[in-house]
Order: structure tokens, then sequence, then C-alpha cells
């Protein structure tokens, strides 16, 4: 028998990045257990983390690099060397670099899967090509745009309460017992202490069980509740008035704007009773210092996205929360450890090539506008660069249309990483057509399996699991959003098989496109680098067994800060009226107005589909391929109230369809009052194991949610254009008796 020892890790199978021990039998991996002397996470392991090494030891793994035989998505690989491959696909990228310039390379990546997710971002920006593409539109970006237009930095929401300090705590269309569990015992303790704990979702969530007020508001009006908030606020006097003289402008334009949304009239836009608009922002008054945790049920609300990220901001900053101990810490970036922009390169990337971004030329902070919110954000910020270059990705949906319709510019060729659009992007027919198009002349997938995306790419790369790979975070990675702060780990285990991890890939083939020298040997090399100025080595924090937070991060020789202006905003000031916004043509206050797609809807389309609520057996593109998910949630299921299910004719555990202006599909009924009578909420699946059709394998466009959401322009945010996932009008329609979901193999 092989005697068994630990090996103290990082887990990365979501971002909250708990302590773990790695139990190791020889080389392998046997189980995963919470680590009890890590700081922040103290023994805690959720059970996607206690079976990250099945996903590892997952069968279906792609161990070997492949290339196409056969049209695409045949279904017929040839297995090549690396080298191989490599050598092919970079030939290929100078080829069609030379034919229609570099901005025809486009790089998307997905699933938080490591540290050194998004780090292809680098290459991208020594490459010359602005097409770098993230899920920063639909992940805290929003709200975090919102926060960064209004008093300078972002995303602040994701502060921990202090129990015994923080005296209220509200949950805005945030799960985090599923989606943030670290944070939600933080919760449960601050709550102990005494804490008063309001909910915003229309979901009847564990945490909105819990609540001392819970607000049910129909999926994409949070806007509108969030500017009631502050009308109540304002019109009884709870805020404090030589605070808003001194630290803000536009008060006066703020007040005259949420005069328009009374809570008597916000009643009808989102359906939570008036008297209930007035007791949450009365509690919050009477409760400071408090945070308002601004969660993805607001960013994926399409058009009103920033807009209600905005509102909820000035609530924060009117409320009094802002900056004080026990409610919102604007940590900043990193001072010292090279984060964010710096780490990305972003200065490499000529401003030629940086002004064909695709959205740029509709969406202003994916465009020019960006350098005005940067200039404004390094005046704060120790004069860094890029400090929001995270959330100023190119536009996804633009991506689909560019490589089908060669709009505005021919893209060509496609690097992805762990993302599989074909299953989570919005209108994903619309991501099939481009994936097949001839007009897509390179498409490489690296990934952990063949997936309904991989399955249509020219090459799949095998790529490293999160064990096999070491750990580094300054936030998320490289993105730092929490001060001082930075964490690292070995390595649990060593890459098997042909996996490589990101930086690898991006290393190997930035050396065959004349980016030799950017590059490190290692990965640990290149954070030693980005360690540096903090005094800090890769192997020393590792050592630590915990981040190194604030002082402790600190070079004490480094001269003393770059002098710094109040908020990071043009004005210095928290900016209740944008000059941002004003300068991009866009509505400089807080606004809300209906998702565009409701305008047309009419009576066709009587109840609002949301989707993409969490559950902690899951994490967002993977969940169905792990297997403590797929246990518990064995099908893609629709959950709507007995009310609605009664007068469509609709039985418990039938197949139904789900139908939307964009598409349609049918999922198992799952009828319950955890949704009110004029809501439904649907899953985003696929089946891992495939075989289900031969023109649909992996039954996405049977049963996935995403056949059914909006990428057009019209649907998304006009500040960057973040898409729409929920709130969609939509109904529901009982199948012929008998009818039955795919039947994969
Ligand atoms: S919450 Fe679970 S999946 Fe996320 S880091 Fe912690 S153990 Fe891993």
């Amino acid at each position: 028998m092989i005697a068994e020892r630990t090996r103290p890790a990082v887990c990365t199978a979501c971002g909250q990045q708990c302590g773990i021990l790695v139990r190791l039998a020889g080389d392998r991996v046997v189980a995963l257990d919470g680590d009890p002397e890590h700081p922040s996470s103290r023994g805690f392991i959720c059970p996607k983390g206690a079976a990250a090494h099945e996903l590892h030891y997952d069968p279906a793994r792609v161990h070997e690099p492949l290339k196409r035989l056969g049209p695409r998505g045949g279904g017929r690989w040839q297995t090549i060397s690396w080298e191989q491959a490599l050598d092919e696909i970079a030939a290929r990228i100078a080829e069609l670099a030379a034919r229609h310039g570099r901005e025809t390379l486009a790089y998307g990546y997905g699933t938080l899967h490591g540290a050194d997710w998004s780090i292809g971002e680098r290459f991208m920006n020594l490459f010359g090509s602005p097409n770098g593409v993230g899920q920063d539109k639909i992940c805290y970006a929003p709200a975090g745009l919102g926060e960064a237009l209004t008093y300078g930095f972002g995303p602040t929401f994701y502060t921990y309460p202090v129990p015994g300090v923080t005296r209220c705590l509200t949950l805005w269309g945030m799960r985090p017992s599923a989606s943030m569990p670290l944070l939600w015992m933080q919760i449960e303790q601050a709550r102990h202490a005494g804490a008063k704990l309001v909910v915003i979702d229309p979901l009847a969530t564990r945490e909105a069980k819990r609540a001392d007020l819970w607000l049910r508001p129909r999926p994409g009006t949070d806007g509108a509740l969030a500017l009631a908030m502050i009308e109540v606020l304002i019109s009884r006097g709870h805020y404090d008035p030589a605070f808003v003289a001194a630290r803000t402008e536009g008060f006066e334009a703020l007040r005259d704007r949420v005069a328009d949304f009374p809570p008597a009239r916000v009643a009808g836009i989102t359906g939570v009773p008036a008297a209930d608009i007035v007791a949450a922002a009365e509690m919050i008054a009477a409760n400071r210092p408090g945070i308002i945790h601004a969660g993805n049920g607001v960013c994926q609300s399409g058009s009103p996205a920033t807009q209600t990220g905005r509102a909820i901001a000035c609530l924060v900053a009117l409320s009094g929360n802002l900056d004080v101990p026990g409610g919102h810490a604007i940590a900043g970036p990193p001072r010292d450890v090279i984060a964010n922009g710096a780490a990305i390169a972003v200065g490499a990337l000529d401003p030629v090539q940086r002004a064909k971004r695709l959205g740029g030329d509709r969406y202003p902070f994916i465009g020019a506008g960006h350098a005005d919110v940067d200039a404004a954000l390094a005046r704060r910020w120790y004069g860094q660069q890029g400090v929001l270059a995270w959330m100023a990705t190119a536009h996804e949906p633009a991506l689909w249309r560019a490589i089908e319709h060669r709009d505005p510019y021919p893209v060509t060729a496609l690097i992805l990483q762990h993302h599989n659009p074909v299953g989570a992007s919005p209108d994903l027919g619309a991501v099939r057509r481009a994936l097949l198009s001839p007009n897509l002349e390179l498409f490489v997938s690296h990934d952990l399996f063949l997936n309904a995306t991989s399955s249509l790419a020219d090459y799949v790369l095998p790529a490293a699991h999160w064990l096999e790979k070491p750990f580094f975070s300054t936030a998320f990675g490289v993105l730092g959003f929490a001060g001082d702060y930075a964490e690292a780990a070995q390595a649990p285990i060593a890459p098997e098989e042909a996996h490589r991890s990101d930086y690898d890939l991006w290393r190997d083939l930035g050396a065959r496109l004349g980016q030799e020298r950017d590059w490190p040997a290692r990965a640990e090399e290149f954070w030693n680098d980005c360690l540096a100025p903090a005094g800090l080595t890769f192997d020393g924090l590792a050592a630590r067994r915990g981040p190194a937070v604030g002082e402790a991060a600190r070079d004490p020789h480094r001269p003393p800060d770059v002098p710094t202006v109040g908020y990071g905003t043009p004005s210095g000031c928290i900016e209740f009226r944008s000059r941002l916004m004003e300068s991009w043509g866009l509505d400089p206050l807080p606004g809300w107005s209906p998702p565009a797609l409701f305008a047309g809807a009419g009576a066709d389309f009587p109840l609002v589909l949301t989707t993409g609520g969490r559950r902690l057996e899951g994490f967002h593109q993977h969940a169905p391929q792990q297997s403590p998910y797929r246990r518990r949630y064995p099908e893609p299921c629709v959950s709507l109230h007995p009310e609605t299910a009664r007068a469509a004719g609709i039985a418990d555990g039938a197949w139904i369809a789900i139908e939307t202006p964009i598409g349609a599909v049918r999922q198992r009924a799952l009828v319950t009052d955890a949704v009110g009578p004029d809501v439904i909420h649907a899953d985003r699946w696929w089946y891992p194991e495939g075989g289900c059709a031969p023109d649909d394998p992996y039954g996405v466009l049977a049963v996935n949610i995403n056949v059914c959401t909006d990428g057009a322009d019209a649907s998304c945010d006009p500040v960057f254009g973040a898409w729409l996932l929920r709130g969609v009008p939509c109904r529901v329609r009982a199948l012929p008796a008998g009818a039955a979901g795919p039947r994969p193999a």
C-alpha cells in the first residue's frame, strides 16, 4: 500500500480560493480536504472543491493535441504532437495576420480555471490584436463599472462584513451560499452579531428565507428599485448633507431624477409593494454601516445593467456606507505588486490597433472612452494604467457577427480557452453559425474536454487542470482589486499526459511569433517579476500558506506614495452626475428603462425568464461536467409557479416548451413557489457525454436556455455592451404527453 502524504494548495474550482490539503498516494490525488490553517477558509471545503480531482481524472479528458479530419464538427480527429500543433497554428496566424491585419486574431476565455486564467490577454497585446474577449460584461463588471463611474473604483461590493461592526447586509441579485460560501459564512457571523439582512431576489433562495426583509422584484427592474430607495433616503432626510456638500457633485440632479421614481410608481414596475421599498431603504439607513453586495442578478440584465450598477453605487454613497469601517472598502488595485494592465502588457498594444477593438465603435467604455476612465483612475491609483482593463475587453456578440459577416472587418482566427460559448453565450444558435462559418479559417480550442464548442475546432489542445498548475492571485489571477493582496501556492501535482497550462501555451505560441523575450520560462518566474516591486518572491509567498495583505506585501524601501486626489473620477468627487457618461453622450444620471425586448413582446410573452441561478455543486460553464452537480441535477429544469403551471396545463416533471422572441427550447418542469407567478427560471445545460443528435451532439440547441437569451445590440447595455441573460419576455407551453428530452449516448 502506498503511503499517503498531503500538500497544501489553493482551490481554484471557483473564485473563493479556499486553502486546501491535497492528499496524494504516490503522484495520484486521492482526496481534497479543507486546510484548517488557511486564514480565510479555515478548513472549509465545498462539494465541488472536494470533488475537483474527479474532474481531473475524468476519463473523457482530452490528453493529446487533436487535429480535425474531415468537415468541422464531423467528430474525426488525428492525434498530433504539441510541436506540430503549435508550428501549424503559429504559421496560420502569421499568414492570416499578414492578409487581414493583426486584429483578425481573436481570443476568448471563459470560466476561471486556474491562476493563469486570462493571461492570453498578454499575448494579444504583445501580438497587436485588440480582440481579447472575456466574460466581464456579465460577471460583476456592470456593477463594478457603475461604482468606478461614481466613485472611482470598483468592485467594492466584495467587501467582507466585519461581525459586530457591520450592521446591515443587502444581497442584491446574489446567492453567496452557492456562489461565494466564504462570504456567506462571514455574513452569517455578522448576522449572529446582530446585523440585519435585506435580500433582493426574484427567487426564494436560502438567503431570502433568512432575511429580515425580502424584496422580490421582477428580473430586470432592479435599477428602478434602487432609484426608488434613493428617493426614500432623500425625501425622508436619511442622508448627511455635510457629506453630500463636501464629497459629492450632482446631488440636486439626482434628487430631481429620483422624484420620477417614487415607491408607489416603482411598485408597479417591480412588483415589490411600495411599503417594502420604503422599509428596505429605512432598514439600510437605520443600520449603518452596511454593505450592499450587488451580484450577477444585476449584471446580467442587458440594457439596464451599468445604469443599475450606477444607481446602487449612488445608494451606497448616499446612505453613508462608502469607505467607512464595516462598510464598503475602496481597496484599490495593488500598489506594489504588478497586476491588471501592467501584467497583461496593455501598453504594448499600438493605439491604432486598440481603436479597432470589436464593439468599441458602439460602446464607449470598450472604445475611446476607456482612456478617459483610465486617466481618472490613474490620478487616484498611483499613476497605474489599465486598472480596469479587465472590464474593457472586446464585445463577444460583436465577435460572432464579425466572424460570420466580416463586419466591420474579417476575424478569421480564433483561440478559445476553457470557454464553451455554444452553451454559455446568448443566442447560441448565432454563436454556432459563426464557429461553423467558412470565414473562420483557424479555430483552436484549449480545453479539458470535447464539448459543444471545442468539438467544432480545427485543433483541440489538452489543457491542464488547476491541480496541475501553480497558483497566484492578486484577487483573481492577475486581476487586482483587493489592495495589497497576493497569494501563491506550488502546483499540487505535475502536469500529466500532454496537458499544458494556459501560461505554457501562450509562452510557446509567443516564442513562435516574436515574443521570445516576453515570457519567462516558467509561470512562477513571471509571477516573481510581478512580486519583485513588493520585495516578495513566488516561493516565499507560497511558503506562507495564506495571503500577504497590506503592509506585509509592501517594500519598506519604496518611496512615498504618488500623491493622490480624492476619488478616481474626473472631478475627484463622488459623482452622482457622471461627467464621463455625459461626455460619452449617455445619460449622466442613474436611470432605468425596460429592456428593449419587452417593447415588442406584448401579450404574446406574458412571463419573465431569468437564468443562471447558482448552485454550490457546480461552477459556471463546467457545471454539468462536475460530478456533484450532475448527481444532484441530472436534467435541465425550468422552475415555474403552481399557478403558472395550472394555467398552462403543465404537470410537475413534464417536459415543456420555453419560448422567447429569440428562440425556443424544452426542459423538465419543476413546479415550485420558489419563483413568483410571473417569473420562470431555466437552466443553462448540455449533456457532456454527447451523442444526443447528429447536428446537436451535446443537446444544447434542444435544451440550453441560452438559445433564448439575447446578444443583439438593442438588448445590450449602452456603456459597454453587457448582454441579456436575465429579464427576457417569455411563455411556456405544455408538450404532448410522453414528450422527452434528448437521449445522450
Ligand atoms: S468554495 Fe468550493 S470550489 Fe470554491 S474555492 Fe472553496 S472549496 Fe473550492
